[in-house]
């Protein structure tokens, strides 16, 4: 709402204030979608084109006092249209319950704290504040700016960075790069300058993942298919003497029966529902296309701090100017620790009180002391940081003291690109101290200081991220940018060790066929040590270093180590993979990496990494653990497998009765199956079990499979044609069982009504996820298929049942032997399969399973 701001107090709204506001101005989202109403949902059943078809037929059995026909359509009609709404229902609270965990947050002041709320429920007056990395939730009368630069880029499409002081604005969606601020809300929701542009982009609903396009031109295939055999049934109907409207409607109810309709909900459900169990994993996908894309990742390009390591960094050597070595002990942000000189080293405790001292000042962290929440030292802004601080503490420093002493007045900030940041600090002699650090070759000289970047290499041969740190005292205040040559004190070796499942991950991409290359902005040797320890380097293979200038071609093919990397340079990265048609993930979790995040196939964000980031990534990782993705990787893997096995079961029974309905009059069976039959028929197999299938569990083998070709087509990998053969098998099955029964005179169309319906459940049973050991059943398939089984039975045993589908009573032993028959096509399918499976080259080794097979291997 448009409001003048009656300037707060800096304790910021209370909470009841706040309350009143939003219910006057609404909520601040950029126009919500409209819910949908069930009259809604159920008239986009009925548009369906199959419906009005069977509509169509329906007003055409009606005219003809054909009621039982007329019955079964409507039956079928409104269980159909039950279905689709409920799994609709379904499939869109589990994406609304994504939206929410996935939604922006925004910190701001509500009864005098710091409160982070969804950024939904901010109203005008709020106080907010942001942090570099922060998207701006609402339109800001900025009342604070430190050193703040705005990306403009969602308003006006200029990227490069505009500062703005207090009193200014800052738009909603424009995104803090560097520095702080805080500001007073004016304009929430569709007023604010993001709303009024969203409210010309006109909102449109999400477009179809590419695997829901596929699917439907696949969906127009099978009718176009469906329809023409139809058609030459009807023909050969008519022809026979048949008469026309019930030859329509039989033609009618052929199409029906052999198209799949339920399969675009299978589909959206089974990613639905998958996107939610990712979710419970603590993998968050943004939107739904990342769970069919997850399934087929080959590349994925991780950084390295946080995401591999655990990013509790603890500086462990230091080396003086001088060439005294010390080796630091304790345990985290402690600031308990001991310091001893390194074997064989001269002692110069002077100089190492220097680089402690200059590490503290040019120094933007802190550390928190344990308390309520948490029983340890933590820090408090770049981790990297805060493990200066505590060095310096261990060094003996008084941490406020020297910083009360030595107050800054100047600063550059740190910069990815030159690896270095400087400050200048008024000295109580009045004379200002120049302190830089950043990385060894952009800090030291490379001929004076030939010795520090000896013992440079030397500690990131031993995995250590390395720091020089250089400083000068100058009469007048310097220019931070350019200041007067420096003097280098020292350098510091500081470690982060790998998370503890983090080599287990890395063999577990490499079982799983996807390749899992390592991207840091830190020194060659430095990132070699921590690839050499995930075993993703191996001896021999080299770094790619990022400074030496642009990546080639056969950079990218090969390189498993990217060092000194330009945030610029992983878009080459991605863009390279992409060109050799490798499906890429890629983490980040900074400002800069949204470019990237976006440009990638899956973007994975960290759930403690900027709100940019998270907002530009398709998958957000709640606990930063790169594991995690591997899961998720197998459960989309999971859910393309199932829309798999769904095309094989619906798809062969589809074809089986068009093959039915076309080779019945060649064998004396003019209308092999009546429409009610047929309507039946598909009822009981393409509704509850289809529907069951897409909750069929992993196989064991998911992540020890190679990810399948994006380009390949859903029907590809031999599905085809095992469609095909099932289809031709089912057909001969049933034929063959009508033929024997009508030599025999007994009611042969009945006998291939039981033995059609029952052998394409036993397909559903046989498409069915090879069994895991331990693992949970999909007993809801085996209701289903139950369920089924009694209703296509009660077809012919229930009077009611045979005068509506004109069936004819069968005996039990008639049944029993129907049943023996059905059995045969799912028998052999299951063999053929098997079969295939394990003559096919086998996996590599065992590999642990997925978390969401086995809880137990759930990292605590
Ligand atoms: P990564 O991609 O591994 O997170 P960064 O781009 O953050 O790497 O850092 C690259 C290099 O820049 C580091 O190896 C270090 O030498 C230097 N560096 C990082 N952070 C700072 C900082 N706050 N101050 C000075 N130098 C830094
Ligand atoms: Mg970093």
């Amino acid at each position: 709402m448009e409001t003048t701001v009656v300037p707060t107090a800096p304790t910021g709204l209370t909470t009841a204030e706040a309350t009143e506001r939003l219910a006057a101005d609404g909520l601040n989202t950029v126009a919500a979608p409209a819910p949908r109403r069930l009259a809604g949902r159920i008239g986009r059943q009925l548009a369906d084109p199959l419906v009005a078809l069977l509509l169509a037929a329906a007003v055409v059995t009606t005219a003809l006092r054909d009621i039982p026909d007329t019955a079964v359509i409507l039956l079928v009609v409104t269980l159909n249209t039950l279905i689709g709404v409920l799994q609709e229902i379904r499939a869109d609270s589990a994406i609304a319950a994504l939206d929410q965990l996935a939604a922006p947050t925004a910190r701001v002041v509500r009864d005098g704290h710091d409160v982070v709320l969804p950024a939904s429920q901010l109203v005008s007056g709020d106080l907010v504040r942001l942090e570099a990395g922060d998207v701006v939730p609402a339109d800001l009368h900025l009342t604070e700016a430190q050193r703040a630069a705005f990306d403009e880029s969602a308003l006006t499409g200029e990227s490069v960075p505009v500062h703005r002081a207090a009193g200014e604005e800052a738009g909603s969606g424009t995104v803090l790069t560097t520095g702080r601020a805080a500001g007073l809300v004016m304009r929430t929701g569709a007023s604010s300058s993001l709303g009024r542009i969203a409210a010309l982009v006109s909102r449109t609903k999400p477009a179809p993942t590419p695997l829901q396009r596929r699917i439907a031109s696949l969906g127009r295939v099978l009718g176009i298919t469906a329809i023409a055999v139809s058609a030459v049934v009807f023909a050969v109907g008519v022809l026979a003497g048949e008469p026309l409207a019930r030859m329509a409607i039989t033609a009618v109810s052929l199409v029906v029966a052999a198209v799949p309709e339920s399969l675009p909900a299978v589909v959206t459900l089974a990613l639905a529902l998958g996107a939610r169990r990712m979710a419970r994993t603590r993998a968050i996908p943004r939107k739904l296309h990342a769970v069919e894309t997850l399934g087929s990742v080959t590349v994925i390009a991780s950084d390295k701090t946080g995401t591999l390591t655990q990013n509790r960094m603890s500086v462990q050597q230091a080396v003086t100017a001088s060439g005294a070595r010390y080796v630091i002990t304790g345990a985290g942000y402690a600031p308990d620790g001991e310091v001893h000189v390194g074997e064989g080293s001269p002692d110069d405790q002077e100089t190492l009180r220097l680089i402690a001292r200059a590490g503290l000042l040019c120094n933007d962290a802190d550390l928190v002391a344990p308390g309520e929440q948490r029983s340890e030292w933590t820090a408090a802004g770049d981790p990297m940081e805060a493990a200066l601080v505590t060095f310096a503490a261990r060094c003996g420093l008084d941490i406020t003291a020297e910083r009360a002493d030595s107050p800054r007045t100047a600063e550059h900030p740190f910069d990815q690109a030159t690896r270095q940041m400087t400050t200048v600090h008024h000295l109580r002699d009045g004379t200002y101290l120049v302190v830089r650090k950043g990385a060894p070759e952009s800090v030291l000289d490379p001929e004076t200081d030939a010795d520090l970047r000896g013992a440079a290499a030397d500690l990131a041969a031993d995995g250590l991220r390395v720091l020089a740190l250089a400083t000068a005292i100058t009469a007048t205040q310097p220019d931070p940018a350019n200041p007067p040559p420096l003097q280098p004190v020292g350098l510091v070796g500081i470690g982060d060790p790998l998370r503890a499942n983090a080599r287990t991950t890395a063999e577990a991409f490499e079982a799983s066929g996807v390749r899992l290359l390592l991207i840091t902005g830190d020194h060659p040797a430095t990132a070699a040590a921590i690839g050499a320890q995930l075993g993703i380097l191996r001896p021999g293979e080299r770094v790619s270093v990022g400074d030496a200038g642009p990546l080639s071609a056969d950079d990218i093919e090969h390189a498993r180590v990217y060092a000194r990397t330009q945030p610029e340079q992983k878009l080459d990265i991605i863009a390279g993979l992409q060109q050799r048609g490798e499906v890429v993930a890629m983490t980040g979790d900074g400002v800069n990496d949204a470019p990237a995040l976006r440009r990638a196939d899956i973007g994975i964000a960290m759930g403690g990494g900027t709100e940019v980031a998270r907002q530009a990534a398709e998958l957000v990782l709640v606990d930063d653990n790169l594991g995690t993705v591997a899961d998720a990787i197998g459960e989309g893997r999971r859910i393309y497998d199932n829309i798999r096995r769904f095309l094989r079961y619906a798809l062969s029974g589809g074809i089986a009765e068009l093959l039915v309905m076309l080779a019945g009059p060649l064998l004396g069976m003019p209308v092999a199956l009546l429409p009610g039959q047929l309507l039946w028929i598909n009822l009981l197999t393409h509704g509850i079990p289809g529907v069951a299938l897409g909750a069929e569990p992993a196989e064991a083998d998911v992540l020890q499979r190679k990810p399948r070709s994006p380009q390949e087509s859903v029907l590809g990998d031999g599905l085809l044609a095992s469609v095909l053969a099932g289809g031709v098998c089912l057909a001969t099955v049933v034929l063959a069982s009508g033929v024997f029964a009508q030599q025999r005179d007994l009611p042969w169309q009945s006998v291939m009504f039981v033995v059609l319906g029952l052998a394409q459940l036993g397909v559903a049973l046989a498409v069915r996820a090879k069994a895991v050991p331990g693992a949970p059943r999909n007993w809801s398939l085996v209701a289903a298929v139950a369920l089924s089984g009694v209703l296509q039975v009660a077809g012919v045993l229930a009077p009611p049942l045979r005068t509506l589908l004109g069936t004819e009573a069968l005996t039990w032993p008639q049944l029993l032997a129907c049943a023996a028959v059905a059995v045969i096509p799912g028998l052999a399918l299951l063999v053929v399969h098997r079969w295939i499976r394990d003559f096919r080259p086998a996996g590599r080794g065992p590999a642990a399973l997925p978390h969401f097979i086995d809880k137990s291997h759930a990292e605590s």
